[in-house]
């Protein structure tokens, strides 16, 4: 679902230009779970801004769901965007004044151009998913951090995209709400073989993910499979292994 080949990214121009991204490698298949970990200014979100297609690389190949990105103009690139990725950010960006259900059918709305039924029982359905089915009609502002959280998380699956970027998404609930959020994108990732890419500062939670990619300074300096969250802990792994 994801092909990057050194890519590259730098800031400034000319004489203060300096680089952040220095070569990334990296392929994501359909279905992973995958976490994001390293020091604060590592590069982390500029690297997920990539992938998000919200910035462009400075050099290097990255491929979203077999399109070459390097050849697409901007209204290519804000579809692709807009049907193949979803995003959850910190801070859910979500209307206040909207209500759940409004928040939800936005992407639809912003891709179909006219509100329908169609796209509200649409959004009814992912609030179901994510357990806010007695929610729909309530404004944003008035429920909890964790269920706007939550409500974020069913907007980002309004378009059925492949991939979900994920960028501290839980990082401004408590612990118990952030576990609960962590388990939805978890269920979402089990039921929809949504690809996942989630930068956590949780080493709690990174060690719930199928995959830990570590980034320092720019490079990534560590890419393992995590066999406890793939359910190979040793206990369950040898009853599996009998079957
Ligand atoms: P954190 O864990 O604190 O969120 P991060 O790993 O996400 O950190 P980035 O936000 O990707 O780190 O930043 C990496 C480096 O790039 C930092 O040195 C930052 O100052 C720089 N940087 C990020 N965005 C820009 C920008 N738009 N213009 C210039 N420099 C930037
Ligand atoms: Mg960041």
């Amino acid at each position: 679902v994801l092909h990057l080949e050194g890519l590259r990214k730098r800031y400034g121009s000319a004489d203060t230009e300096y680089e952040v991204l220095h070569g990334i490698d990296l392929r994501l298949e359909r279905g992973e779970f995958a976490a994001l970990i390293g020091p604060s200014g590592s590069g982390k979100s500029t690297l997920l801004n990539l992938i998000g297609l919200l910035d462009r690389p400075s050099a290097g190949r990255l491929v979203i769901d077999g399109a070459e990105t390097a050849t697409l103009d901007d209204t290519a690139l804000t579809r692709l965007r807009g049907e193949r990725i979803g995003f959850v950010f910190q801070h859910h960006h979500l209307i206040p004044a909207f209500t759940a259900e409004e928040n939800v059918a936005m992407p639809l709305l912003i891709a179909r151009g006219r509100p329908d039924a169609a796209m509200f029982e649409r959004a009814g359905e992912l609030l179901g998913r994510v357990g806010l089915a007695d929610r729909r009609r309530q404004l944003a502002n008035r429920l909890s951090g964790g269920q706007q959280q939550r409500v974020a998380i069913a907007r980002a699956l309004a378009m059925s995209p492949a991939l979900v970027l994920a960028d501290e998404p839980t990082g401004n609930l408590d612990t118990h709400s952030a576990d609960e959020v962590f388990a939805l994108l978890r269920e979402v990732n089990r039921q929809l073989g949504t690809s996942f890419l989630i930068v956590t500062h949780d080493p709690r939670l990174a060690h719930r993910c199928d995959r830990i990619i570590e980034l320092v300074d720019g490079r990534i300096v560590s890419d393992r499979a995590n066999e406890v969250a793939a359910g190979r802990s040793p206990v369950q792994g040898s009853a599996e292994e009998t079957e």
